[in-house]
């Protein structure tokens, strides 16, 4: 497996991934998203949104603001109960979180470690010019409550009957007291999650069909299965009101962690906010005739987590000629450029011609075009950042207005028409 020193200098050299602030010497655990990062960023959100919107009759989309009624947070429990308990070494001060220290001495030092002391993860800020107790607002810790404050207004909207699910992508903001592993744990993140509200009764089947529907989906864009495996919670690591939750794991260089927990939410959220709101938030049931508050089944993902967890696992490198190919294997969903358009040479006629196949594939395909230093580098290039198909227009593409298209995985190479080259490029990027 590659190590994640290998894989957080390949994100820096290629684009992926910088370190945010760096001209500032970098702003602890904050990283920010390069050309083919935001790219790779944008194509997981889509093919999320994909799976769980636009192919389903059931799931409608959302878009809350960060900034909520602090009330919210009250009613979510966040305020009271958000908190990870923390130490400090006494010796080397360092900070952890007391759960993720085995034993009683600093595994830095090996120093003496403080008592554990609650720490709220919420980060605080103050809306409007006084910093006052009553201005006091919190950058939302997750997306979800935003969902549910929002319960009303789209059922009204949508006039969906249950089974239906709302789905939410953006950032959440957690002052976590140990980030790190690179963008597994920040402070500032981005969430994929679906509230799914069920008929209470048939929430744990729900439940069981969303952990196989997510795990499915990881291996759909090519996570290798050996890779991924479900964690049931213990009784004891779950929050009290969740009647059941199982996180998907992968296999990270760091071990095995969490990418996404599924959890059995029963009528909690939207019982708290009912309270706290003094609105109800319940459903009439048309065929029963009854009136009751929903079940909910929560699906909540990680955008950061997933990317980090696609580069790893797509990442592959092979002997060749030159020494070392390294290929990230990406599923062709996700690979940032999907076609590289090469010319032989940097004559005159040829960029010309070059020029304008690629400004014919430009409205329809993820596109890049290189033609620095020899044929074979720049094949490699584009492996090493995941292309599925290089076009190289060489010097018989000015006679015989066809080019070449050569394939990531397989190397393969065949020459196609010009005028078919668009279809020919849609056919394997779908194949
Ligand atoms: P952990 O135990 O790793 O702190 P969690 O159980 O608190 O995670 P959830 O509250 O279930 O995480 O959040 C759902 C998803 O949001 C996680 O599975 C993960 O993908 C993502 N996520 C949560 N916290 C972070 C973070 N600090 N950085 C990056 N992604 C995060």
């Amino acid at each position: 497996m590659v190590s994640m020193d290998t894989l957080v200098s390949l994100c820096k050299r290629r684009g992926f991934v910088f370190p945010s602030s760096e001209i500032y010497g970098g702003f602890g655990s904050t990283w920010d998203y390069g050309p083919l990062g935001v790219e790779l960023k944008r194509n997981i959100r889509e093919a999320w949104w994909q799976a769980n919107v636009y192919t389903r009759d059931d799931i409608v989309g959302l878009d809350a603001a960060i900034l909520m009624h602090p009330r919210t947070w009250e009613a979510s429990g966040h305020v009271q109960n958000f908190s990870d308990p923390m130490v400090d070494c006494k010796n080397c001060k360092m900070r952890f979180r007391a759960d993720h220290v085995e034993g009683t001495v600093c595994p830095n030092c090996g120093g003496e470690l403080t008592e554990a002391r609650m720490f709220n993860l919420m980060f605080k800020t103050f809306v409007g010019p006084v910093e006052e107790e009553a201005a006091v607002a919190y950058f939302r810790p997750e997306t979800a409550q935003g969902i549910f404050v929002n319960f009303k207004n789209v059922l009204n909207t949508t006039r969906r009957k249950l089974p239906f699910g709302i789905a939410q992508i953006g950032k959440s903001f957690r002052n976590e007291i140990t980030p790190g592993n690179f963008i597994f744990r920040t402070r500032e993140f981005e969430q994929m999650e679906i509230e799914y509200f069920v008929k209470p009764g048939t929430d744990e089947e729900w439940y069981e069909r969303w952990v196989a529907q997510r795990l499915n989906w990881y291996l759909g864009l090519g996570l290798k299965r050996e890779n991924l495996r479900l964690r049931l919670h213990e009784d004891t690591e779950r929050a009290h009101y969740a009647a059941g939750a199982t996180d998907v794991e992968y296999q990270f260089p760091f071990g095995w962690s969490e990418l996404e927990g599924i959890a059995n939410r029963t009528d909690y959220d939207l019982k708290r906010h009912a309270e706290f709101s003094g609105q109800e938030l319940d459903y009439f049931d048309d065929e029963s005739g009854e009136r009751f508050v929903p079940y909910v089944i929560e699906p909540s993902a990680g955008v950061d987590r997933s990317l980090l967890a696609f580069l790893v696992d797509a990442y592959d490198e092979e002997p060749d000629k030159e020494g070392t190919r390294v290929v990230l294997r990406l599923h062709k969903a996700l690979a940032p450029y999907k076609v590289a358009i090469l010319p032989l040479s940097r004559k005159e006629p040829l960029v010309l011609k070059a020029k304008e196949v690629w400004a014919a594939l430009r409205p329809h395909f993820a596109t890049s075009y290189d033609d620095a230093q020899s044929i074979g580098r720049r094949y490699r290039r584009q492996d090493e950042t995941g292309t599925p198909l290089c076009v190289t227009i060489d010097f018989e593409t000015l006679n015989d207005d066809a080019v070449t298209i050569r394939d990531r995985d397989s190397m393969q190479q065949v020459r196609v028409p010009v005028a078919e080259l668009r279809a020919r490029l849609a056919d394997l990027l779908t194949s």
